[in-house]
C-alpha cells in the first residue's frame, strides 16, 4: 500500500506491548483509526488508518539495542507516511540513568533531523501528574510509589528534569503549569525561549486533561513527541479528527466465544468467580498437571472439553488462582518454570481454540496474552471499542489459514477490568 492512499498521520514507538495498547486505545478513543502491529512490520499495514502504534519490547534492554530496534520502527513508520513521530513510555517514566528514555528520545531526535521535543509522563485520569517537572503516581510522590522498590526501573527521583538530565546530553528544561494553563501561545512561546537558551528537550507539568488537550495544538509543528499514553488525547484534532464511532468499528464479528485467563491479579480471580458465579462453563488447568510431557495430552483434554460447548455461549479456560496456591506451585516449579509451562499450555489453547471455530477471543494476563498472541501468529491489531478502560477489542487479521476470517481478541492486563469483564466483554462486541 501507498503511503498516500494509507493516509497515515502518527507513527507511533511505544517500549512495550501493553503499554502499546493503552496509547492505540486513547488515540481511538479521540477519533483516530489506530493498528498495532507486534514488533517492526515486514508486510504493508492490513487497514487504512490514521494512526500506527508499533510495540517493541525495548524498556529493559541495553541502550544501543533499545535505539536500534526504535530507529528500526523510525524508518518503517516514515516509509509508511507518518508526519509526527511519538515515543511512548510508561506513565512512571520506568528507566535507569543508562536509559532507556534519554538514550532513545536522542537517537529519534537526530535521526529525525530536530533540535527540540518534549517529554510528560503525564496522564492524570490515571493519577499521572507532573507539577513543577515533578511527578506523582496518585496522592505521592514517584519516589514513595513503590516503584523506588521497581525489580528493574527503580525511580528514587520524582524530578524529572533531573531524571532525564542523567539520561541525556541534551540540556533538559521545563515547562511548568503556569505557562501550560495559559494555553497554546504561551506554551510556543516558552518552547522558542527554550530553544533559544539551548535546550533540547522540555519536561512539561500537567495536571488535568485539560492540560493535555492545551499541549495538542501546541505541538502540532514538532517531528517527535516523547510521553505516557496521555498527551495522545489531545493530537487527533491537530488533524482535524473529532471522537467518532467509526474510529473504533471492527469487522462484524463471527465465530464462538471464548477466555483463556493465566493471570492470578486480585481483579482477574474475581472476574473468574463472577463467570463461574453465572454457571458458565469453565475449565481449570492444574499446573502441576502440566509436567514435562504431558502438556499436548492436557491440551488436547481442554479441547475436547470446550468443543461441544462453544455453540451454546463463552467458555472460560483459567489457570487463575489465589497467592496461596500460586506460591505452593512456584515451590514445586519454581517460578519461571511455572510460568513458562502455563503460559505454553494456554497459548496451545487458545491456539486450539481458533482452530476449532472461535473467532472472538479474550486473554487475561500481560504475560499471557503476549504468549497467547506469539501462539496464534499475530502480527497486526486493529484496535476497536474499550471494554473497560486500557483494554479494547482488538481484531487480527487473518494471516493464517487457522484465521481464515481473522480473529477478534481483547487483551487484558491483571488487574484491568470491572467483576463482569468476561461477560460484558462479549456484549460490547456484540
Ligand atoms: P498479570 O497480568 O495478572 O500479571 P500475567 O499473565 O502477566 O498476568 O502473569 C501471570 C503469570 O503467572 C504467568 O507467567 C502465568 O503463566 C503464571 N501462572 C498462571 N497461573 C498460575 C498458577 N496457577 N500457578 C503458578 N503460576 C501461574
Amino acid at each position: 500500500m501507498s503511503p498516500t492512499k494509507l493516509g497515515l498521520k502518527l507513527g507511533c514507538i511505544a517500549d512495550d506491548f501493553t503499554g502499546a495498547t493503552d496509547l492505540a486505545n486513547n488515540l481511538v478513543r479521540s477519533g483516530m483509526r489506530v493498528v498495532q502491529t507486534i514488533g517492526v512490520p515486514t508486510a504493508a499495514l492490513a487497514a487504512q488508518v490514521d494512526a500506527v502504534v508499533v510495540a517493541l519490547k525495548s524498556r529493559t534492554l541495553p541502550a544501543a539495542e533499545a535505539i536500534a530496534q526504535s530507529l528500526q520502527a523510525l524508518r518503517w513508520l516514515q516509509t509508511q507516511g507518518a508526519t509526527q513521530i511519538y515515543f511512548k513510555y510508561c506513565s512512571t517514566f520506568d528507566s535507569t540513568p543508562s536509559g532507556n528514555i534519554g538514550p532513545v528520545t536522542e537517537a529519534l531526535m537526530d535521526a529525525l533531523n530536530t533540535d527540540f521535543t518534549i517529554a510528560t509522563p503525564a496522564f492524570p485520569d490515571n493519577g499521572r501528574t507532573v507539577f513543577k517537572g515533578y511527578l506523582f503516581a496518585g496522592n505521592v510522590l514517584l519516589n514513595e510509589s513503590g516503584m523506588q522498590n521497581h525489580p528493574l526501573t527503580p525511580m528514587t527521583d520524582a524530578n524529572l528534569v533531573r531524571v532525564l538530565q542523567a539520561q541525556t546530553k541534551r540540556q533538559v528544561g521545563l515547562i511548568d503549569y503556569k505557562t501550560v494553563a495559559q494555553g497554546e501561545a504561551a506554551i510556543r512561546e516558552r518552547v522558542q525561549a527554550l530553544r533559544e537558551g539551548g535546550v533540547g528537550v522540555a519536561i512539561v507539568d500537567a495536571t488535568s486533561n485539560d492540560d493535555l488537550l492545551r499541549m495538542g495544538p501546541a505541538f502540532k509543528d514538532l517531528p517527535l513527541l516523547t510521553a505516557g499514553s496521555g498527551v495522545a488525547i489531545g493530537l487527533p484534532a491537530n488533524f482535524g479528527l473529532k471522537p467518532s464511532l467509526q474510529a473504533s468499528q471492527l469487522p462484524p464479528v463471527t465465530g464462538w466465544q471464548a477466555v483463556v485467563s493465566g493471570s492470578c491479579s486480585v481483579a482477574t480471580n474475581a472476574q473468574v468467580a463472577h463467570f463461574k458465579a453465572q454457571g458458565r462453563p469453565a475449565l481449570a488447568i492444574n499446573p502441576a498437571s502440566l509436567m514435562s510431557g504431558q502438556n499436548d495430552a492436557l491440551v488436547q483434554q481442554v479441547l475436547a472439553w470446550a468443543r461441544p460447548l462453544l455453540p451454546s455461549g463463552p467458555v472460560l479456560v483459567y489457570s487463575t488462582a489465589e497467592p496461596d496456591a500460586v506460591k505452593q506451585v512456584q515451590a514445586q516449579l519454581g517460578v519461571a518454570e511455572a510460568g513458562a509451562l502455563v503460559e505454553h499450555a494456554l497459548a496451545a489453547v487458545a491456539r486450539g481454540l481458533v482452530d476449532a471455530g472461535v473467532k472472538q477471543l479474550v486473554v487475561a494476563g500481560g504475560e499471557t496474552s503476549g504468549a497467547c498472541v506469539q501462539a496464534l501468529g499475530i502480527a497486526q491489531l486493529q484496535i476497536g471499542p474499550q471494554i473497560d478502560p486500557g483494554v479494547p477489542w482488538c481484531f487480527a487479521p487473518s494471516d493464517s489459514g487457522a484465521q481464515a476470517d481473522g480473529v477478534h481478541i481483547a487483551l487484558k492486563s491483571g488487574n484491568f477490568g470491572t467483576p463482569d469483564f468476561f461477560s460484558k466483554a462479549f456484549e460490547v462486541l456484540a
